[in-house]
């Protein structure tokens, strides 16, 4: 999974947005018309949904993690 930072003119996928495409979501395998494609406004409100949900697994945040466990 890419994302593609969008140059053509492409409508963002989202409900009833009307902005154009900042960002193409891309499958791997998959061809250039499924791709699911965002404004910046999406993209931004669809990572903060998302991040109630999923927590990233960096490398920093392990150590914050490690850190914390070691104060305690
Ligand atoms: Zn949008």
């Amino acid at each position: 999974m890419k994302i593609i930072i969008q140059t053509n003119k492409i409508k963002c996928d989202i409900g009833k947005c009307k902005n154009l495409a900042k960002y193409s979501v891309a499958p791997d395998g998959v061809s250039a018309s499924q791709y699911v494609n965002l404004c910046e406004d999406c993209a931004e409100n669809i990572y903060s949904a998302l991040g109630r949900y999923l927590v990233p697994k960096s490398p920093k945040n392990m150590l914050a993690k490690a850190v914390r466990r070691e104060k305690v």
